[in-house]
C-alpha cells in the first residue's frame, strides 16, 4: 500500500491524474466551505518538510516501477495545500529527472506571494491556482483563510507569477450557492482574470460531496453568467469522461481503498479508471460497505464513494 501516492484518479481537468500528498491530513491555509477532505485541522502558512521528501519520492518511484497504470498527468494536491511542503520544489525536479510524464500542481494559490515558492514552482508544467472571490469579505466566507491572507494578496502573487512561468497556468474559480455567487463578486473576478492573465479559466462548482457538508452547488445557468462576464478565457469543466483502460498488480480492493481514501468517485469512475465492470466493483464496495469503512452520499443525483477518515470525519 501507498501512503503519499494515490490514485491514478479520474480528473475532469487533467485525465488520469497520479495523486502526490505530501502533507498529512490536513494541513492548510485555507478552510475551505466545499472542500471535499473535511475541516482544516491545522490552519497554517508555515512552511516545513511535513513528510521527508525522500521518502515521497521512494514511494513514487517504486509506483512508477511496479504498476502499469495509464498514467497523464503527476500532480501535488492531497488533502492540503501542497506549497506548504518546503520540499516542493525538489521533488518535482527530481520527479523531471526521472519521467516525462507531465508534473502538475494544484494549489489554492494563498501563499504565490513569496518569491520562494514562485521559483519553485516554476519548473512544473502546469500550475492551476485558485480564486474564489476577491471582496474580502466573501473571501472569507467562501474559503476561510488564515489571517495573515488577503485577496489582494492572492491576486498580487498570481498575477507576478505568471510573468515568471511558461507552463500552462489555469485559473480556478468556484461558486458555492449563496456564498460567492453574485454578479457583482462575478465583475471582480473578472477583473483580477485581467491582472493575473492565465491561459485559461476553468469554471467550477460543489460537484464532489463536501467534507463538512456545508456547501451547495450552483446551477450551470450560474457559471455560464460567469463565463460571458471573464470572456473568451473561461470555460465551464466539464464532467469527466469514461475512458476504458489498464489493471495493475494491486488487488480491486487495494485500488479502491487507494483511491477512495483520497477523494469520492462514482461508480462509472472508478469502473473507467480501474478498467473493471461496474458489477465488479459494486460488490467491491458492498465489501468495504460491510466493513464500515466506506460512506455513500448522493450529490445532484449521483453516487459519491469514499473510504471514511481515521478521526471519523469524511
Ligand atoms: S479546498 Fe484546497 S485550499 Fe480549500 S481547504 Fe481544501 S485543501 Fe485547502
Amino acid at each position: 500500500m501507498y501512503r503519499y501516492i494515490f490514485g491514478p484518479v479520474p480528473s475532469r481537468r487533467l485525465g488520469y491524474s497520479l495523486g502526490i500528498d505530501p502533507l498529512p491530513s490536513k494541513i492548510c491555509s485555507y478552510d475551505c466551505v466545499y472542500c471535499e477532505v473535511g475541516r482544516t485541522i491545522q490552519k497554517t502558512i508555515e512552511r516545513k518538510e511535513y513528510v521527508p521528501a525522500d521518502l515521497i519520492l521512494d514511494e513514487l518511484f517504486r509506483f512508477l516501477e511496479e504498476t502499469r497504470f495509464r498514467i497523464d498527468v503527476i500532480t501535488f494536491s492531497g488533502s492540503g495545500e501542497p506549497t506548504l511542503h518546503s520540499g516542493l520544489g525538489y521533488m518535482i525536479s527530481k520527479i523531471k529527472e526521472r519521467t516525462d510524464i507531465p508534473v502538475a500542481v494544484l494549489t489554492n494559490g494563498s501563499l504565490l506571494w513569496l518569491d520562494e515558492i514562485r521559483q519553485e514552482l516554476k519548473v512544473a508544467d502546469i500550475v492551476i491556482p485558485s480564486l474564489d472571490a476577491v471582496s474580502p469579505e466573501i473571501f472569507i466566507k467562501v474559503n476561510h483563510p488564515h489571517l495573515s491572507i488577503t485577496p489582494d494578496k492572492v491576486i498580487e502573487g498570481e498575477a507576478k507569477f505568471r510573468k515568471i512561468f511558461n507552463g500552462k497556468y489555469w485559473l480556478e474559480v468556484l461558486i458555492v450557492k449563496n456564498v460567492n455567487d453574485k454578479e457583482s463578486e462575478y465583475r471582480k473576478i473578472a477583473e483580477a482574470v485581467k491582472l493575473i492573465n492565465p491561459d485559461k479559466v476553468q469554471l467550477n462548482t460543489v460537484v464532489r460531496p463536501p467534507g463538512s457538508g456545508r456547501a451547495e452547488p450552483v446551477d450551470v445557468k450560474e457559471l455560464e453568467k460567469l463565463q460571458l462576464i471573464i470572456g473568451e478565457k473561461a470555460e465551464i469543466i466539464p464532467p469527466f469522461e469514461a475512458k476504458s483502460e489498464k489493471g495493475g498488480n494491486l488487488t480491486l480492493l487495494d485500488n479502491l481503498i487507494n483511491m477512495l481514501e483520497i477523494r469520492p468517485c462514482t461508480l462509472d469512475e472508478l469502473s473507467a479508471v480501474l478498467g473493471v465492470e461496474k458489477e465488479s466493483i459494486k460488490m467491491a464496495l458492498e465489501g468495504l460497505k460491510y466493513k464500515n469503512i466506506m460512506i455513500e452520499k448522493e450529490v445532484n443525483g449521483e453516487v459519491f464513494y469514499k473510504i471514511k477518515r481515521k478521526e471519523g470525519v469524511v
